[in-house]
Order: C-alpha cells, then sequence, then structure tokens
C-alpha cells in the first residue's frame, strides 16, 4: 500500500493505493477528511488481498460510500463481490461497460483466473456525471478507445485523474482486446486528458503516477 496525499487549495482528497492481482492492477481509495471514501477498481483476488484492504479501511475508519469502475477487464473488477458482500456497496460504471462485464468470466479463462461472481449495477455513469461523498465530488469523463464504456474521474477540488487503463506514465492503454480502438483513445486522451492543466496527477489502473503536463510533452504514443 503507498500513501499519495495531495494538497490543493485547502482542501484535502487522500488518495490511497493497492497493487492487486496478477496483472499488477491499481486499486483506488479516495477518500477525504470526513472519513467517507469511494473504492475505484477493486482488483482484490485473494484472502490477503483482501485481508489489506479491510484492514487499512477498519484502521483508517474509512466509510464505503461508493464502488466504481473505470472499466471492466478482469483485472480491475477481481474484488466486487468481495466489496458487495462486505460493504454492501454495488458497482457503478458507464452502460457501454455491460458486455465487458457480462464476459469477464470467459476473459479470466484464457488467464487461468476464476471469476466466479459478477455484481450486477442498478445505476450507471456518464459524461459529465458528479459522484459526491464527503465534501468532495468526482467529475466523470467518457474516455473510450481502450474498452468500450471506459470513464475516467477527475477531481478539480484536488487537482487529480484516475485514469483507468487511458494513459500510463510514458505509455498508453492496449487496443488490440475487443472494441479496443487506438484513434478513439487518441481523441479520448487528446479531448478530455491532454485539456486539462498541465500539474494534474495521473493515477493510472497500472503503474505508477504521473502528470498530464509531462506526457503531453513525451508521452511516445500521444502527444499533446
Ligand atoms: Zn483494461
Amino acid at each position: 500500500m503507498h500513501t499519495l496525499a495531495n494538497e490543493r487549495k485547502n482542501h484535502m482528497i487522500k488518495v490511497d493505493r493497492f497493487v492487486f492481482n496478477p496483472f499488477q492492477e491499481n486499486t483506488y481509495l479516495v477518500s477525504d477528511e470526513t472519513g467517507e471514501c469511494i473504492i475505484i477498481d477493486p482488483g482484490c483476488f485473494n484472502d490477503d488481498e483482501e485481508k489489506e484492504l479491510d484492514d487499512f479501511i477498519t484502521g483508517h475508519k474509512l466509510k464505503i460510500v461508493g464502488h466504481v469502475l473505470t472499466h471492466c477487464h478482469i483485472d480491475h473488477i477481481l474484488g466486487m463481490a468481495h466489496i458487495f458482500h462486505t460493504y454492501g456497496i454495488r458497482p457503478v460504471m458507464h452502460k457501454e461497460s455491460l458486455e465487458t462485464l457480462h464476459n469477464a468470466a470467459d476473459h479470466g479463462k484464457l488467464f487461468g483466473i476464476e471469476m466466479t461472481e459478477i455484481i450486477e449495477p442498478v445505476t450507471f455513469l456518464n459524461e459529465g456525471d458528479l459522484i459526491k461523498f464527503g465534501h468532495a465530488q468526482l467529475e466523470i469523463k467518457y474516455t473510450p478507445g481502450h474498452v468500450d464504456g471506459h470513464i475516467c474521474l477527475i477531481s478539480h477540488q484536488s487537482g487529480f485523474i484516475i485514469a483507468g487503463d487511458v494513459l500510463f506514465q510514458g505509455s498508453i492503454g492496449r487496443t488490440d482486446l475487443p472494441t479496443g480502438n487506438f484513434k478513439t483513445l487518441e481523441a479520448s486522451i487528446k479531448t478530455k486528458l491532454y485539456t486539462l492543466p498541465d500539474d494534474y496527477i495521473v493515477y493510472p489502473g497500472h503503474g505508477p503516477h504521473t502528470f498530464i503536463g509531462s506526457e503531453k510533452q513525451s508521452n511516445p504514443f500521444v502527444r499533446g
């Protein structure tokens, strides 16, 4: 577990990152000073990883009030049933993610990973929606190209993006999986992410964080 605290405009939103499952996927807890938090892309898939997450939530007296999926590739949803059964919170996602969600078990078999239970969403997120918890809010951007239904979450209060598998430090999401498309991904990055301020922190679905400005300058796949 790595703590990635950041402060901006005297309002503190805390981002905590866990690296879970064989895909080394980043699971994020985003909380503010009230202790309310949302979990994004829970990837925990064995008892040790579930315990690490639960102990952190209990130890920091956090209350999970939201469960958001940037997209439904298996590495980002392996912990969805644990979150639902432990905290009673159903996942929310973009409606275009449903097909990937329903194919997750087959997708997992390709990698020798068993996905035993899918939790169905009952509400969906769209471009421009705001997710509110504590005194914080995150704005939804629709960012397809890696896969249909992909969303990013943006904090304008604290200047960061939870970017899923759209943009990484020095890389971008792969586009060779079903519904992936490079031109669509490039457009998502250029119109939805590179239009944000250079000092916004990018928290990706894999690997370390980066900044909008540095990716615009030196990302080898999509330049700003
Ligand atoms: Zn993915």
